[in-house]
């Protein structure tokens, strides 16, 4: 038995690097338009992995006879998923979780800028980089869309530390020219230039690509927005990532800054940042005119429960995000936002999701939980022809979960009768414990191999 599949080298003979066992589970679309359909569950499977991608996908007992002999890794009556995909994590606040503030402009003012503020010095931002994509792959996290800091060294040594990784990671320099210190400042054309830089470097080079990052309209003037905007449209394929509607406080504040534009989505929409490959994290307090002109615009709103609910923001409704016809929802997605955020566990985020829909009294079904966190993710990120599925041609990103991982969960498990229960027991009893392994492109990266 192997712990990981070669990385490099001449491939076996017999037509795979390695074969993985378990109970695979993945999904081909929304469970909440396709139904049952959609979910994906083979008990006794197998995939064969070769160069960093899936070869094969089926029953064990059906393994075609030239990948029969690759070196296999049975992980029994665990469930085998498509790694999770995190949409919306900042790398500099990676230690300042649980970190109590008044709401967010108070939580930013006294704990993200001045942390965010130490990645000035490039060897802090490499040692952090080590520690945060570690942290994500320990809870099951393969790929990610992150905020960076203003700083571009600290962007080059997150990429190169995913890259050494073989992790899909988008991300980019936050831009932020206005209300914040000024070590953390940059302005419009200085900002531009550096994310140009960071572009030219990173972008679709391997499985890393660049998102244009203006944090928010309340530190980035109408200049710079625009000046994101034109990136946007000048680099076909790069990503825009930022927040929108979190807070009240934060939503009059725009309206002040901002008093010309009809709501808080407008102030992006003229800057020319709504796209099928923007996302918005928050949207908390969203009007319907504006999921409206987001959904119009194929862009995606990122729905981050435990960040939401640790600053007090508000209690997202899943609601209009459930598909009807004839109606342009913007796509959803769920995300962890560490460090406003509370957990590194998608799962974990997952229930947090769960209990805000309960409170909205709405249903989040843990089918649809778990398509959200792993291709649903994968969409939102223009990386669904590569990751999110347990498909031939595919990157070998898995997460293994042990729906036994503690003597709770056992217990519950017992009880289980579906894989709803299942899915369900993971997402309000599991945490990093449930996790058993996670892979990047054929590797096993977590626990490391010894
Ligand atoms: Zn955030």
């Amino acid at each position: 038995m192997t712990t990981s599949c070669p990385s490099s080298g001449p491939s076996s003979r017999d037509g795979a690097d390695c074969v993985v066992l378990g109970r695979l589970i993945d999904f081909t679309g929304d469970p909440a338009e396709s139904g049952g359909a959609a979910v994906r569950d083979l008990p006794g499977g197998a995939l064969a992995l070769k160069d960093g991608r899936v070869a094969w996908r089926g029953a064990a007992a059906e393994l075609p006879a030239d990948v029969g002999t690759a070196p296999q890794r049975d992980y029994g009556s665990c469930l085998v998923l498509p790694g999770f995909v995190d949409p919306h994590v900042h790398f500099p606040q990676y230690r300042i979780v649980a970190a109590g503030g008044r709401g967010l402009l108070d939580w930013l003012d006294r704990f993200a800028f001045p942390e965010e503020a130490r990645y000035a010095d490039g060897a802090h931002a490499a040692a952090a980089a080590e520690v945060f994509l570690d942290l994500l792959l320990a809870h099951g996290t393969t790929a990610a869309l992150v905020f960076s800091t203003v700083h571009e060294e600290a962007a080059d040594r997150l990429f190169a530390a995913a890259e050494r990784r073989g992790m899909a990671l988008a991300a980019g320099k936050t831009l932020m020219d206005r209300n914040a210190p000024a070590a953390l400042r940059d302005d419009t054309e200085t900002g531009l230039r550096a994310s140009e830089r960071l572009h030219a470097r990173w972008h679709r080079r391997g499985r890393l690509r660049y998102a244009v990052s203006p944090r928010f309209a309340v530190t980035s003037g109408a200049a710079q927005l625009a000046a994101a905007g034109e990136f946007l449209k000048s680099h076909p394929g790069a990503l825009m990532q930022t927040h929108l509607s979190e807070t009240r406080e934060e939503i009059d504040e725009v309206a002040r800054l901002f008093p010309d534009c009809i709501d808080y989505t407008d102030v992006y929409d003229r800057a020319g940042l709504l796209g099928p490959r923007s996302l918005f994290a928050h949207g908390v307090h969203l009007s319907a005119r504006e999921r409206e002109r987001l959904g119009e615009a194929g862009a995606a709103v990122v729905h981050c429960p435990t960040s939401n609910g640790f600053l007090g923001s508000g209690l997202f409704d899943i609601g209009p995000y459930a598909p009807a016809a004839g109606q342009a929802a913007p796509r959803l997605a769920v995300a962890t936002d560490i460090g406003g955020g509370t957990s590194y566990s998608l799962p974990a985020t997952l229930g947090s999701a769960y209990r805000t829909a309960q409170l909205r009294g709405r249903r989040l079904a843990p089918e649809r939980a778990f398509y959200l966190a792993t291709l649903g993710n994968a969409e939102a990120l223009d990386m669904e022809d590569e990751i999110g599925r347990l498909e031939p041609g595919y990157y070998a990103d898995l997460t293994v979960l042990d729906p036994c991982a503690t003597p709770l969960l056992a217990a519950r498990e017992a009880l289980s009768e579906t894989l709803a229960d299942t899915l369900l027991a993971l997402m309000i009893l599991g945490d990093d414990r449930i996790v058993r392994a996670s892979w990047a492109a054929g590797r096993q990266l977590h626990p490391k191999p010894g």
